[in-house]
């Protein structure tokens, strides 16, 4: 990058917003994702208003430098490794709710907010903002629209881009634009709303943000069930589905996974379970709730649940999310490196999922612990190992491609929740075809000719 370039950007923001020193730039290099190369950017710039954004889109658009849009860095696909050094943007300045409309059940937001700060917010209307993903407390909203997280409501809320109603975006060129808005029917041209959702910053910098609130559910009944079996437990989620009860919550968690969790924050697991699943069922009418709830428990026994643990109370509902919050964090405190994935696939096909990742990790001697958001068909098969030991990477690579390959053929996708990024781009065409990953090509190319917004990420580097 040039020294007018520099000279240019400390103009815009001021010195102490544009930071180029190496003990700076470093935490930019890498986010969430293991076994990733990291990148330093050259610039790390931390803009307060919109104008700011423009001006900054506007020289790089000229001097053609990239930038990559940052929130907290928790994203689990290298979806903010600067690849081209370039510009890292950082948007945790813009942290405010700019409305909460309780007439028309929207909030507006600015895109650093932090997701649980929204909700504590419309907590006093009476509301939630359902998105739920396992960093709810550090991760930003403008970050999970961009990869269109999910989370633990998934299964009955659905997932991002079903609360995000209209966006307000500075485009590659640096011109603005609005999408959508707060009427709940919008049908006028295009969906951009939906293009810019799940983008993954390849598009555009999303500067505000409005989001569908909904009725804060008044009853729950939360539980652990217990199995000697991951065949069983596997069932049971298939099971619950078809007998038309949608729980808020569907969660799994294997054996490797009980251990570790138990390992790292003695709750109380039953460390010799083959799996645990995490349920809980909410409504507004109490009824409808505890006969949900009693239906789940018929269904867990009759698929012989050795035991289940049922929340009486409200701390004890949070020790067991917290158990299943720990997953990630306790397997990532095993080996150097873990390796999680996000292959999704229909949740009727569940059960071969999870035998099929057994015996991936069988054929690739490979310790893999598997949890995630079963009920939505979203497993998270995590891999421990070692970026250091080669010969395990060679294996841990094909492992990878196994996962996928088995998803697709099993109607499945790559992504349920984490986005492309750089992890996964060079699987997009086992999914859409050579013909689908051009069309979505053609898109970047028409909005973003230069490729200055996040590139390598969603299309293999070498493809634009
Ligand atoms: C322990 C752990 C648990 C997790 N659990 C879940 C889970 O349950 N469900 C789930 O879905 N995810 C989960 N994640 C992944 C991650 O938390 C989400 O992807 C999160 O929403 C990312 O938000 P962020 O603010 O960290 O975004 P970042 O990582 O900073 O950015 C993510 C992407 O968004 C782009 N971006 C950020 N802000 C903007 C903007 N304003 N405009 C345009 N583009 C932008 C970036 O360029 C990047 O491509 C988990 C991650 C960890 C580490």
């Amino acid at each position: 990058m040039s020294k007018n370039v520099l000279g240019e950007l400390i103009g815009i923001l001021g010195k102490e917003n544009v930071l180029t020193e190496k003990e700076d730039l470093i935490n930019y290099s890498y986010d969430a994702t293991a076994d990733m190369p990291s990148r330093m950017p050259e610039v790390v710039v931390t803009p307060s208003t919109k104008e700011q954004i423009i001006d900054i889109v506007k020289l790089a658009s000229k001097n053609k430098v990239s930038i990559v849009t940052r929130g907290s860095g928790t994203n689990l696909s290298g979806g903010t490794i600067p690849v081209n050094g370039g510009i890292v943007l950082s948007m945790l300045r813009f942290d405010k709710i700019v409305e909460v409309d309780p007439a028309n059940l929207t909030a507006t937001v600015q895109p650093g907010l932090v997701i649980q700060r929204l909700n504590e917010s419309v907590a006093e209307h009476g509301l939630i903002y359902p998105p739920d993903p396992g960093t709810v407390a550090t991760a930003t909203m403008g970050g999970s629209v961009s990869e269109c997280s999910g989370g633990l409501r998934g299964l009955k809320y659905g997932v991002t881009k079903d609360y995000i109603m209209g966006l307000e975006v500075v485009m590659p060129d640096g011109e603005v634009i609005r999408t959508g808005g707060k009427t709940v029917k919008n049908v006028s041209g295009y969906d951009l709303t939906k293009l810019f959702t799940g983008a993954e910053g390849t598009l555009g910098i999303i500067t505000e943000i409005i989001v569908k609130l909904i009725p804060a559910p008044k009853y729950r009944r939360s539980m652990l069930a217990v199995f000697d079996d991951l065949d069983k437990a596997g069932k049971t989620i298939a099971d619950i589905i078809s007998n038309k009860v949608i729980p808020a919550t569907l969660e799994i968690m294997d054996n490797v996974t009980i251990r570790t969790v138990e390992n790292y924050s003695r709750i109380g697991l039953p460390v010799d379970a083959e799996a645990v699943l995490v349920i809980e069922v909410d409504g507004s009418i109490e009824e409808v709730v505890l006969r949900e709830f009693e239906t789940v428990k018929a269904i867990c026994a009759e698929n012989g649940a050795v035991s289940t643990k049922i929340a009486e109370s409200d701390t004890e509902r949070d020790a067991i999310f917290a158990a299943r919050r720990a997953a990630l964090p306790a397997l990532a405190q095993v080996k150097p490196t873990t390796v999680l994935e996000d292959a999704t696939v229909p949740r009727s096909k569940i059960p071969d999922m999870l035998k099929a990742l057994k015996g991936i990790a069988e054929k690739y001697n490979l310790q893999i612990g598997t949890f995630g958001h079963a009920g939505d068909g979203n497993l998270h098969p995590t891999i421990l190992t070692d970026e250091s030991n080669t010969d395990e990477m060679e294996r841990v690579h094909k492992a990878v491609d196994e996962i996928f390959d088995v998803a697709i053929k099993l109607g499945g996708t790559l992504s349920g929740e984490h986005g492309i990024g750089m992890a996964k781009s060079k699987y997009m065409e086992l999914e859409f075809g050579k013909t689908g990953v051009g069309v979505m090509m053609k898109i970047k190319e028409a909005l973003d000719p230069d490729n200055i917004m996040n590139p390598g990420k969603i299309f293999r580097r070498d493809a634009l």
